[in-house]
This record gives C-alpha cells, structure tokens and sequence, in this order.
C-alpha cells in the first residue's frame, strides 16, 4: 500500500487513489451563511476531516439574523473542518450544493 500517515494519523493512501492532489498550504473553510448540514462533503472527504455537528454558541453569535434563521431551519448543525486532517484536496469543494466550502491559505 502506497501512502503515509498525517499529523493524526490518518492514511493518504485515499486520496493518492482517487487521484486528488493535496496542498499543504491550503485548508478547506466553511462559509457559514451558506452551509444547510446537507453532508456530501462528509462522505467525499478522504481522511474524514469534515464532521457536521451542532453549532455552538459563540459561533452563532456571530452570524446575521437572517443566517441564524436559516441555521434553525437547517437543524442547527453545520460542517465543520478538523485543520489537523484537512490535506487540502479541495475534493469537498466540489460537491457542496450550496457553494458552502473554499479553499483558504494556512
Ligand atoms: S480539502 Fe476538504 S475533502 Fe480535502 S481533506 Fe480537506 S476537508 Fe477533506
């Protein structure tokens, strides 16, 4: 098996094998006016680095009205990015329907 662990130890060999290309000096960001916790990004990322969970309290706070509102319709829950495991592939980009997720300098 090809691959090497990351800093959590979770395997490359995933993405070395669907052929995506990671970028050490990106990380994936969450736009939070936008994600509704529809989850293709959990299923598509590789070293399973996207969880959708509750979002907490002081994250709320800082979202506009019409973002809370939309927050409760969704559930309450949004994606939310682990930095330790995220590669950079970009491949949950690709697939979020709501434009949720880009790329950004570490
Ligand atoms: S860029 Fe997205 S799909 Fe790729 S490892 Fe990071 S969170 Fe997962």
């Amino acid at each position: 098996m090809c691959g090497s662990r990351t800093a959590n130890g979770r395997f490359r060999s995933a993405v070395i094998a669907v052929g995506m290309r990671e970028n050490p000096h990106l990380i994936a960001v969450v736009d939070r006016s936008r994600c509704e916790a529809r989850g293709p990004c959990v299923d598509t990322c590789p070293t399973k680095a996207i969880r959708v969970r509750p979002v907490p309290d002081e994250v709320k706070s800082d979202l506009g009205a019409l973002s809370r509102l939309k927050l409760w319709v969704h559930g309450g829950e949004q994606a939310f990015v682990d930095p330790e495991a995220c590669l950079g592939c970009a491949a949950c980009v690709q697939v979020c329907p709501e434009n949720a997720l880009g790329m950004r300098k570490r």
